[in-house]
């Protein structure tokens, strides 16, 4: 039906949009004040960009590209996350050839063929940071606080940061081993795609939803217990370096991220106030993500942040928020010259920079007062012949009912004076 959007979108407008914008020129100002630098990379990209820079074993890639062949028969996905497209970029365009580290970050819709349901949506949006070029655990800082500064502006209080470190390549196979032994007995009872991640990257069976698996893997040994000695270290410079900004945070050894790429570093920052989607920001190190794509080696770290989950959850904290709309001025008229003069002094009055409104769907001059009071309108005034004839016409102050005398000629700074 096309009075129906596909399952999964939806429409922002009204009151919801403007909360949207806030939190964009939030981010806008906070990127800024953090030197990160906007990139913008496609919508779409070859599939097996996100194959390889997002890992087969993912759910992503698994089961939930939007994937497509163009009419050039090339295989195409819409991106269903921010990182790959930057690290194609960061490759393409050379930027590893310039002073390091390199910040950038994003916002962007992204795809995914998902079940629909509270906080999971098929086209939802991502702000996303990604700092190339330092291995050293002041830039997993740098990129957790931003994260934490962003939710601190918006007024979020009450979401939790969860840290935890997945070592290097060499402790991961350690730790694979590790827990291998330790599901071995309980093998068949884990849910099918357990079952496979078991051969592949039995680190990711943490990572199930299933109840079943979770049970099993309780009392599994953390990986953080077998980390070597300097992903210990980095583990804990991090950790220093977070006391000292005063951003609180707990070490969990079940955050283990979806995406194949991570290396230690790992956190989200959680909320319990939006039901079981309650990761409103996931991110982590990406040591070997840039040589993965076939570039040099170059250290990443960074994060997605789920716009519509962190709505959520500011509506959760701090109720609907409702907008008072708002005009400068309400340029009312009456007959066929003065409201011709009139559609021209509110063109000029808004390319001064003046929000101004007047009659295009031809109201009476009384519906157009009621008009000009639902907008919002903070002056307003009417013309007619008189007026025109004149040269003169009183606004009104709509709160006061102060009175002010302008010339029609000289409208837009006769009124710049009266305000
Ligand atoms: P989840 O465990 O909720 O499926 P994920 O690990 O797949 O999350 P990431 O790939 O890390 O998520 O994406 C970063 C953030 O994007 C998430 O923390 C979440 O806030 C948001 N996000 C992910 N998938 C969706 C979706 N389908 N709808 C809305 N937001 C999403
Ligand atoms: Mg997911």
């Amino acid at each position: 039906m096309i009075t129906k959007a596909p399952r999964g979108t939806q429409d922002l407008y009204g009151d919801q949009v403007k909360t949207w914008r806030k939190v964009e020129q939030v981010i806008r100002k906070l990127t800024e004040d953090f030197g990160f630098e906007e990139i913008r990379t496609p919508m779409f990209e070859h599939t097996e960009l996100f194959q390889r820079g997002v890992g087969e074993t993912t759910d992503i890639v698994q089961k939930e590209m939007y994937s497509f062949k163009d009419k050039g028969d090339r295989d195409i996905t819409l991106k269903p996350e921010g990182t790959a497209g930057v690290a194609r970029a960061f490759l393409e365009n050379k930027l590893f050839a310039g002073a390091q580290p390199t910040k950038l970050y994003y916002i962007t819709p992204a795809f995914r063929y998902e079940r629909p349901q509270a906080g999971r949506f098929r086209q939802f949006h991502q702000f996303g940071v990604e700092l190339f070029g330092s291995e050293e655990p002041a830039a997993d800082a740098e990129v957790i606080a931003i994260a934490k500064a962003l939710l601190d502006r918006v007024g979020i209080n009450k979401v939790e940061l969860h840290i935890n470190s997945l070592g290097g390549p060499e402790c991961r196979k350690k730790y694979n081993e590790t827990l291998k032994s330790f599901i071995k007995d309980n093998l068949e009872n884990l849910c099918p795609t357990c079952q496979e991640r078991f051969e592949k990257n039995p680190l990711r069976t943490l990572d199930c939803k299933n109840e079943g698996c979770q049970e099993i893997l309780k009392g599994a040994p953390a990986v953080l217990d077998v980390l070597d000695e300097e992903c210990k270290a980095h583990f804990k410079k991090l950790q220093s370096i977070l006391d000292s900004m005063g951003i609180a945070y707990i070490v969990d050894p079940n955050i283990v991220r979806g995406l194949d790429y991570y290396t230690r570093t790992v956190f989200e920052f959680i909320s319990n106030d939006i039901g079981s989607q309650g990761t409103v920001c996931g991110g982590g190190r990406y040591d070997k993500l840039i040589e993965e794509c076939g570039g040099k080696p170059m250290p990443a770290v960074g994060f997605g942040v789920g716009m519509e989950r962190l709505v959520m959850v500011m509506k959760a904290e701090q109720g609907e928020e409702t907008y008072k709309a708002h005009r400068d001025i309400y340029i009312g008229s009456l007959g066929d010259n003065a409201g011709i003069k009139s559609q021209g002094i509110i063109y000029h009055l808004r390319q001064a920079g003046i929000s101004a409104e007047g009659d295009i769907i031809g109201r009476s001059v009384k519906a157009q007062m009621k008009y000009a009071n639902k907008i919002g309108a903070e002056f307003s005034v009417i013309l007619g012949d008189d007026e025109i004839e004149q040269n003169k016409a009183t606004i009104k102050n709509m709160e006061t009912g102060d009175l002010h005398e302008v010339t029609i000629d000289n409208f837009v700074e006769d009124f710049k004076k009266a305000r």
